[in-house]
């Protein structure tokens, strides 16, 4: 299951850094697959959808920090808990029940966007 970021976030950017998958981007912010990851030019994901890994894609939010679901593996293969939901000050990251996934899913995902040397 991917984390979101409520509207009760404050902007304050704790969590940006954190991220070992670069999944959080400052509001109005434009993302990209390839930011922090191996990826690059055309890519099939393991959910089977066809990205372009360079191209800009649209900001999740223009006022607060957003979260991208493709790229949250809720930490998994990195950490044993959330990093965004540990700093967060005012505990505004939280589990997305639109996008359930499974564990194997999320390891799935973090070795697609990393794999090993
Ligand atoms: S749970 Fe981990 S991978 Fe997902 S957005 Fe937060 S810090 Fe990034
Ligand atoms: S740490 Fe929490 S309040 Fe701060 S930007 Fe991230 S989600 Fe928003």
């Amino acid at each position: 299951m991917a984390i979101i970021i409520t509207d009760e976030c404050i902007n304050c950017g704790a969590c940006e850094p954190e991220c070992p998958n670069t999944a959080i981007y400052e509001g109005a912010d434009d993302w990209r697959y390839k930011d922090g990851t191996s990826l690059e030019g055309k890519v099939v994901l393991p959910n089977g959808n066809n990205v372009d890994a360079d191209e800009a894609q649209e900001p999740v939010s223009d006022e607060i920090y957003y979260i991208v679901p493709d790229k949250c593996t809720e930490c998994k293969g990195f950490h044993d808990e959330p990093q965004c939901a540990a700093v967060c000050p005012v505990d505004c990251c939280v589990p997305d029940d639109e996008h359930v996934e499974t564990e194997e899913e999320l390891l799935g995902k973090q070795r697609f966007m990393h794999p090993p040397e």
